[in-house]
């Protein structure tokens, strides 16, 4: 059967790695999350002090990035997990602190360049599912199927805040929605690879969707592309 590529983007929390994953595994495609590979980059700067005191050292970062190696393993859970410089940061990489400097650092165009690169080379033999903010605008503009998420702030704030509060980690409501908000606004406003949705992407608004209609709904369309019906 064809291979196609799948390019899904939107806005923070809204979902699109839980989907992204199902599609995945129901395919037997590969799933890449792009925003990982911009989190272990985020890790790797706080690891390394080239954020210190509240301030970004960019200069610093970009002479370093030759240093970084990324790669997603399977772990021994069975899982393809995000592993930096050997070192498995799957968890590492969901902090709070991860979540506020992630976006100042993809704004780097260096940064965006290398990961860049790195994605097209996953994704260079179709058969992958891609989530991120920039597939369908960048990465893969020729991506046969494109989905763009959506949900309300409050609504994706809800989501991450229970998944944070899962694993224990002590943060309010209010500072989750302020950083899914503050992450939109910086990812939708930066010069380089804004988020945006691509003028052939389908818009899928979950705010009111369960996940088992979700997942059927986008798999139904890459079925269709997949069969060329579309
Ligand atoms: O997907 P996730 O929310 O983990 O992504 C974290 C951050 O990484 C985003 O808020 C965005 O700043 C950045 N990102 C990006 N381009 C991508 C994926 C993620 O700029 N393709």
């Amino acid at each position: 059967m064809r291979k196609i590529t799948i390019a899904i983007d939107g806005y923070s929390s809204t979902g699109k790695s839980t989907v992204a994953k199902q599609l995945a595994d129901w395919l037997g495609y590969v799933y890449v999350d792009s925003g990982a590979m911009y989190r272990a980059v985020t890790l790797y700067a706080l690891q390394n002090e080239f954020i210190y005191n509240n301030e970004l050292y960019v200069e610093n970062l970009v002479a370093a990035l030759p240093e970084i190696s990324l790669e997603f393993k399977k772990s021994e859970t069975g899982k393809a997990e995000m592993y930096l410089n050997g070192v498995n940061v799957a968890k590492a990489i969901r902090t709070m602190e991860v979540s506020e400097w992630v976006s100042p650092i993809a704004t780097i165009p260096e940064v965006r360049r290398k990961l860049v690169k790195l994605q097209h080379a996953m994704g260079e033999h179709k058969g992958v599912v891609m989530d991120g903010r920039d597939i369908g605008t960048v990465v893969f503009p020729n991506a046969e199927l494109k989905i763009f998420m959506n949900a309300s702030a409050r609504e994706r704030a809800g989501r991450r805040f229970k998944e944070l509060q899962e694993r224990g980690d002590k943060v309010t409501f209010e500072e989750v929605l302020e950083n899914v908000t503050e992450r939109d606004r910086i990812d939708t406003t930066r010069e380089d690879s804004p988020l945006r949705k691509a003028k052939d992407a389908i818009e899928i608004d979950n705010s009111e969707m369960n996940l088992d209609d979700q997942f059927h709904t986008i798999l139904q369309l890459a079925k269709d592309r997949i069969a060329g019906r579309v």
